[in-house]
């Protein structure tokens, strides 16, 4: 089944709130195998309202849309969508008592106001969809033709629970369902987004049929297989066929699916071998640390580190040469390896992993342009680095280079 959802608000159109509520029912309804094909936002102006419900209904003929539902004047929905369906507007006297029975409930002083009433008019021919969320409730307004538009409140409590309580199971009954839309994410690390489309070659664009997309961030390019349209069996035995063929291209990148982190991998791993760490960070001051210790029972593999962040600490505090730094800068991977070595030495631990580099935006040089880091680990003494060209803003950079270190570690001892 194929829906549109029109948001409704000013507040939507001035960037002043984000459209969760769309979000929030692309996500929920694509177990029923609802899809939604178009989003549009609109502000508070019946005009512009109904046009934009009138062009979707003309398209999928069924329509979702939040916000607009309150008493103020600023809340046009019904009016408007009651004009295009050529309906006149009706007082409901069933409404009007249970806002004025929750008017009393709630022990607020005097009579239920009169701009109220706005709540308790509805479509001629309307359903009311009951909202135990909050005070005013849904519409749903439905033509001869079957093609039919559910006007739902903006509150985002109340959307959600009335798209849960409602809204789904009306669609169940008309025949959603049977059929689901499913993704799969394969998250990987160290490689750019080209670099692996290349790898991938002709499974780069629909891999076993299954439509793929690749999704580029600081934690790496993160790639999602969706299927849509398929019952639920059918629909996992696709993915996990597609997923098998991006690993057997793509694996050595590949960390782990889902909202997997390669921080909380690293301490499993630490844990399987019986082994400890140490961090020695420079331009990410602490961020390594951060990422580890965010993971509930760190300690048992974590026990520290040093921010070495001027030069005389990466000497005084880790040992790294004097003649190192003369020689090769901080910034360079003969550095980084002498940091790791350095902290786990200190530390007595078996693993010590380190981060330098140029976060900007100053300290740029043409051989170390800003982005520039260099992360190494050390192994029971196996020492591994790598030097890489990070892009971003000083913050994207610095987590760049922090999931650049933990991704060597994790694959220094697994
Ligand atoms: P009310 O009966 O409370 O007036 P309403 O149906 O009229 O509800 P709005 O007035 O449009 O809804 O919005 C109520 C609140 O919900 C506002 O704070 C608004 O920012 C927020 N909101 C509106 N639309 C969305 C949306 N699409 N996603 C997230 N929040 C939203
Ligand atoms: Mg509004």
């Amino acid at each position: 089944m194929d829906v549109e959802l029109v948001t409704i608000g000013d507040e939507l159109l001035l960037g002043l709130t984000i459209d969760t509520n769309s979000a929030h029912f692309a996500r929920v309804a694509a177990d029923a195998g609802i899809q939604v094909v178009r989003r549009t936002a609109v502000g508070d102006e019946a005009d512009a309202i109904a046009a934009v419900v009138d062009e979707a209904l003309a398209r999928t003929g069924a329509v979702i849309t939040s916000g607009g539902l309150g008493p103020t004047a600023d809340d046009l929905t019904k009016p408007a969508l009651a004009a295009l369906f050529g309906r006149a507007m009706r007082f409901d006297p069933t409404i009007w008592e249970a806002l004025c029975a929750r008017w009393k409930a709630r022990g607020w002083p005097g009579e239920l106001p009169e701009s109220n009433r706005a709540q308790a008019m509805i479509p001629e021919g309307a359903t009311v969809l009951a909202n135990a969320h909050g005070s005013a409730p849904g519409i749903w307004l439905e033509d001869v033709e079957g093609r039919w538009v559910a006007m739902l409140p903006g509150v985002p409590r109340e959307f959600r629970g009335m798209v849960r309580d409602v809204v789904l199971p009306r669609l169940l009954a008309r025949g959603a369902g049977g059929t689901v839309i499913r993704s799969r994410t394969l998250r990987t690390q160290g490689v750019a987004e080209s670099a692996l489309a290349d790898v991938l070659g002709a499974l780069a664009k629909e891999p076993l049929g299954v439509p793929l997309a690749f999704m580029p961030g600081w934690e790496g390019v993160d790639l999602r297989l969706t299927v849509r349209g398929l019952a639920p069996e059918e629909a996992d035995l696709r993915l996990e066929a597609a997923a098998a063929a991006l690993r057997e291209r793509a694996g050595r990148w590949i960390y782990g699916e889902g909202d997997a982190d390669v921080a909380a991998l690293v301490l499993d791993a630490l844990r399987a071998g019986g082994m400890r760490i140490a961090v020695a960070e420079s331009c990410t001051g602490g961020m390594l640390g951060t990422r580890l210790t965010a993971i509930p029972g760190s300690s048992d593999a974590f026990v520290g580190g040093v921010i070495a962040y001027d030069n005389a600490v990466k000497v005084r505090e880790l040992g790294v040469r004097e003649e190192t730094l003369d020689a090769t800068g901080a910034v360079s991977e003969e550095t980084a390896r002498e940091m790791a070595s350095g902290v786990r030495a200190r530390f007595a631990v078996d693993v010590g992993v380190s981060i330098t580099g140029v976060a900007g935006p100053d300290g740029g040089t043409p051989e170390k342009p800003v982005g520039t880091f260099c992360v190494a680990v050390d192994v029971r003494g196996a020492v591994r680095s790598l030097r890489t060209a990070g892009v971003g803003d000083r913050h994207e950079v610095r987590q760049r280079a922090t999931q650049a270190a933990l991704s060597l570690v994790r694959r220094a001892i697994t």
